[in-house]
C-alpha cells in the first residue's frame, strides 16, 4: 500500500503535561516513522505510513491523552513523502512572545496510588505524592514560566533521589515540577497536636467532631457523614440550616451506594477533574445532609491527604464562614474557623490561588474550578477583552488570542473579601498572559458592583465599555462553548433574575440571535407578574405565588404566611405600588412550589423552593393531558384531586411543552435549527429533560452546557464573545 505523510498540529494544554513521551509510546505501536515536538504553543507531529495506519496512530492518541493534557484545537496538512527511520522526538523550541496555557490541578493517577499503597516505596502513604500525570498545577504556580522556583514549591529544594526521577526522561516524574517525598517536601501536622495525623483524625471523625482540612486549592470542613449529631453540629456552626453538604465518599463502590449515578455522571465522578456530581440519593445518608431533597452531591477524594483521611463517607464543605470566600492560608483559617473546627489538618505547601471544588447537576456544569480552570474555551480571533461576569457565582473571562479564559469560581460579590479576591484574580490572569484588554465587557444591571467596577477600570486606563444584556450573554456563552460563532439560533434564557432591556426583571424569555449573533430580540417571554418586594419576594416564594394567582385568577392564601403581611401585598398587588414586572423562571418555580405546598415561608439558600418541587415531581407520573397555557398549568398545581408529585410532574412536562413549541415557532420564523437552552433553570435535570424530548420530538437537537456553567458562572464567557463581536 502507499505511504502518506501527515503533518499534526495540537494546540492547548500540551506543555509539561507528558506529551511528547506520550506521542512516542503511542507511534511505537505502529508501523510509522516520523517526529514529534512541542514548542510554548503546540505539540507538532509529523507521522509517515500507510493511510489507515496513520488514522489509527492519531485516533489512538487523541483517545489515550495524558490525564493532565487538554488539546483544544488540531490542525492537519498534508506532507511530501521522504526518506526516514524510526520515530523520534525533537528538542522543544521557544517561541518569543508565546504563553504556555497552564494545566489545571487534577486528581492523584492510579501509579501514584499504587506507589501510596506500597510499603517498599519511598512514598508509602506519602500525603504530597505527585507526577507528570497528577496533582496541584493551578493552585501552586505563581508566574510563568512554568518552573518549580515559580512554583509554591520553591520552598521544597529537590533532595538528590527526586532529582534523579526529575532528569530521567524514562521515570513517570521527569520534569514534573510539582514532585516531592517525605525527604524533602512539604509536612503535614495538626493543630492542636498529635502524635499521628490520620489516628487523630479518625479519633475526631468517630467522636462526631469538625475536621478543618486544607486541601489542594483551600479548605475543606469534614464531619462523618453518617452521624446525624456531627451534620447538626457543622450546620449549627456554620449557620448553614439547610444548604445541602456535599459527601466525599472513599472509593466509587461506596459512592454507588449513596446515589444512583448514570453512566455518564460516573465518567465524571472518576475522571481526572474529580468534581461533586449531584445525583438522586439511595436514601442511606441521614436528612441533615440534604433536607428535603432527594438528590445528594458526591465526590471522590483527589489528593494523595484525602485518600489518606477519607475512610468513610465524610460531609466536606467550603471552609468559610457565612459570605466569605474559601480561607486557603494556614493563619486564615485557625483564625476564622476557630468557633467552627474542633480539629485541624495543616501543611506548608502553600497555596498562591484558592481553587474551590467544580459541581456539576447530573452532567450539566454547575460551577466550573478544580480540575477545568484555567484551562481555556476557544473563542473567534481578536483583541483582548476583560468580561466581569456577573454578581452572583461570579467567574470573569480573559479573552486573549483566540481563546476566553474563565477563571476560576470566585462566589458572590456581596463582601469586600470577595471582592478583593476578584480583583487579585483579575490581575493574576492579565499578568500570566501578559494582556492588556482593549475593552471591558459588564452586565447591563445598574446595581451590580461588577459593573461599577468595570467602569472605573474602564475609565481608569481609558478602555471602551461594553454592557451586554444578561439573557443575550447567557446564550451567547452556551454557542461559545459549541464554538458556535455564527447564527442565526434561538436560545431559551431561563433564570432567577436578569435586568432586562426595558428596566423589568427578565428569566423566562426566548432570544432570537441575529447571524452574526451581536444582537438579540425578544422574541417570547413568559407571560409577566407582579412581584411584591424585591429581595423579600426571593427569599420569601409565597410573595411569588400570590402574583401569579392575581395574574392567573387564582384564589388562594398562603397557609403559612402572616395574615398582615399577606394583607399588605395583596394591596400592593391591587395598587401596583411597590411591585415590579417580571417574567421570570425562577420566580415561577417559586410560585409553583407555594401553590403546591412544598416551599418553604422563607428559604434559606438559593432555589431551594424549585429544588423540593423538582424532587418531588421526579416522583410523578404524567397520566392526565398536560395543559398547554400557563394560566392553566397554575390552576392544576391546585387541584387536591390529584397526587402532589403528579401536580408537580405535568407542572415541569407543561412548562416544557409551552417553551419547546415556542422554540420551534421561533427557530422556524429565524430560518434556524440552533436551539438552545441556557441560565440558571436549565440545571433542573426534569425540565431539560422534557425539553429535549419536545425538540428531538421535531427532529431538531436541544444545545445544552457542557462546559461552563448553566448559570451566572458562565455569563463572563458569553460576555468576552459579546465584546470580540463588537469589535469585529
Ligand atoms: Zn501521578
Ligand atoms: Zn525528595
Ligand atoms: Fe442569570
Amino acid at each position: 500500500m502507499e505511504l502518506i505523510r501527515r503533518r499534526y498540529r495540537l494546540f492547548g494544554v500540551v506543555q509539561g503535561v507528558g506529551f511528547r513521551p506520550h506521542v512516542a509510546q503511542v507511534a511505537e505501536r505502529f508501523p510509522l516513522t516520523g517526529f514529534c515536538g512541542n514548542n510554548d504553543r503546540e505539540v507538532f507531529i509529523e507521522v509517515q505510513g500507510e493511510a489507515p495506519v496513520v488514522e489509527a496512530f492519531y485516533a489512538e492518541l487523541l483517545e489515550t491523552l495524558p490525564a493532565l493534557a487538554t488539546v483544544i484545537r488540531a490542525d492537519v496538512d498534508k506532507q511530501d513523502v521522504r526518506e526516514e527511520k524510526g520515530f523520534q522526538i525533537v528538542p522543544s523550541v521557544h517561541v518569543p512572545g508565546a504563553r504556555t496555557l497552564l494545566p489545571p490541578d487534577v486528581a492523584t493517577c492510579a501509579d501514584c496510588l499504587a506507589d501510596m499503597a506500597d510499603p517498599s516505596n519511598r512514598r508509602y502513604r506519602y500525603p504530597f505524592t505527585t507526577c507528570t500525570n497528577c496533582g496541584p498545577r493551578l493552585s501552586i504556580i505563581r508566574e510563568l514560566p512554568y518552573d518549580r522556583p515559580l512554583t509554591t514549591m520553591r520552598d521544597f529544594p529537590l533532595c538528590p533521589a527526586c532529582q534523579t526521577e526529575y532528569e530521567d526522561p524514562h521515570d513517570r516524574r521527569f520534569h514534573a515540577q510539582p514532585i516531592s517525598c517525605p525527604e524533602c517536601g512539604p509536612r503535614l501536622w495538626t493543630h492542636p497536636a498529635s502524635e499521628d495525623v490520620f489516628a487523630a483524625v479518625r479519633q475526631a471523625l468517630d467522636a462526631g467532631q469538625i475536621i478543618a482540612v486544607r486541601g489542594i486549592g483551600g479548605f475543606h470542613l469534614l464531619c462523618d457523614a453518617l452521624s446525624p449529631r456531627a451534620l447538626r453540629t457543622l450546620r449549627e456552626r456554620k449557620n448553614r440550616p439547610e444548604k445541602p453538604l456535599a459527601i466525599m465518599a472513599p472509593t466509587l463502590e461506596s459512592a454507588r451506594t449513596l446515589a444512583a449515578f448514570s453512566p455518564e455522571e460516573e465518567l465524571l465522578l472518576t475522571s481526572p477533574a474529580r468534581p461533586i456530581v449531584i445525583a438522586p440519593s439511595r436514601g442511606v445518608l441521614p436528612d441533615e445532609v440534604a433536607p428535603g431533597l432527594d438528590d445528594v452531591g458526591v465526590m471522590l477524594p483527589y489528593s494523595p491527604l484525602h485518600h489518606l483521611l477519607v475512610d468513610r463517607p465524610v460531609a466536606a464543605t467550603s471552609g468559610n464562614i457565612a459570605g466569605e470566600p474559601l480561607c486557603f492560608s494556614n493563619s486564615q483559617a485557625l483564625a476564622q474557623l476557630d468557633d467552627i473546627a474542633d480539629l485541624f489538618v495543616l501543611h506548608d505547601r502553600e497555596i498562591h490561588v484558592p481553587v474551590e471544588d467544580s459541581v456539576f447537576i447530573g452532567t450539566t456544569p454547575a460551577r466550573r474550578s478544580r480540575g477545568y480552570a484555567p484551562v481555556p474555551i476557544p473563542l473567534p480571533p481578536g483583541p483582548s477583552v476583560l468580561a466581569v461576569g456577573g454578581e452572583l457565582k461570579n467567574t470573569f473571562t480573559l479573552a486573549h488570542d483566540d481563546y476566553g479564559h474563565v477563571s476560576a469560581h470566585i462566589g458572590d460579590m456581596g463582601s469586600l473579601a470577595t471582592q478583593q479576591a476578584f480583583e487579585r484574580a483579575v490581575e493574576q490572569l492579565l499578568s500570566m498572559r501578559r494582556s492588556a484588554p482593549e475593552v471591558v465587557v459588564c452586565d447591563l444591571h445598574p446595581d451590580y458592583s461588577t459593573s461599577a467596577w468595570a467602569a472605573r477600570y474602564a475609565q481608569r486606563h481609558g478602555l471602551e465599555l461594553l454592557e451586554v444584556q444578561h439573557h443575550h450573554a447567557h446564550a451567547l456563552s452556551l454557542l461559545a462553548e459549541h464554538g458556535m460563532v455564527t447564527g442565526p439560533a434561538v436560545v431559551a434564557t431561563l433564570d432567577g433574575t436578569g435586568y432586562g432591556e426595558d428596566g423589568t426583571i427578565w428569566g423566562g424569555e426566548i432570544l432570537t440571535l441575529s447571524p452574526t449573533l451581536s444582537t438579540a430580540a425578544r422574541t417570547w417571554h413568559l407571560p409577566t407578574f407582579p412581584l411584591v418586594g424585591g429581595d423579600r419576594a426571593v427569599t420569601h416564594p409565597w410573595r411569588s405565588a400570590l402574583g401569579v394567582a392575581a395574574v392567573c385568577g387564582l384564589d388562594w392564601t398562603p397557609p403559612e404566611a402572616p395574615s398582615a403581611e399577606v394583607e399588605l401585598v395583596r394591596s400592593q398587588l391591587s395598587s401596583g405600588i411597590g411591585t415590579v414586572s417580571t417574567s421570570s423562571t425562577g420566580r415561577l418555580f417559586d410560585a409553583a412550589a407555594a401553590l403546591l405546598g412544598v416551599a418553604p415561608g422563607a428559604i434559606s439558600f438559593e432555589a431551594q423552593a424549585a429544588m423540593r418541587l423538582e424532587s418531588l415531581a421526579t416522583a410523578g407520573t404524567v397520566s392526565a393531558s398536560v395543559p398547554d397555557d400557563i394560566p392553566a398549568l397554575m390552576a392544576l398545581l391546585l387541584d387536591a384531586a390529584r397526587p402532589p408529585a403528579d401536580r408537580a410532574r405535568l407542572f415541569h412536562a407543561g412548562l416544557a411543552r409551552i417553551i419547546g413549541r415556542e422554540l420551534l415557532h421561533a427557530a422556524d420564523a429565524a430560518g434556524t435549527t440552533i436551539i438552545g437552552v441556557t441560565g440558571g433553570c436549565a440545571l433542573n435535570r426534569l425540565l431539560v429533560a422534557d425539553l429535549r424530548a419536545v425538540i428531538e420530538g421535531a427532529g431538531l437537537r436541544l444545545i445544552v452546557h457542557e462546559k461552563v456553567p448553566a448559570n451566572d458562572g458562565g455569563l463572563s464567557l458569553g460576555q468576552a464573545l459579546a465584546g470580540r463581536l463588537a469589535m469585529s
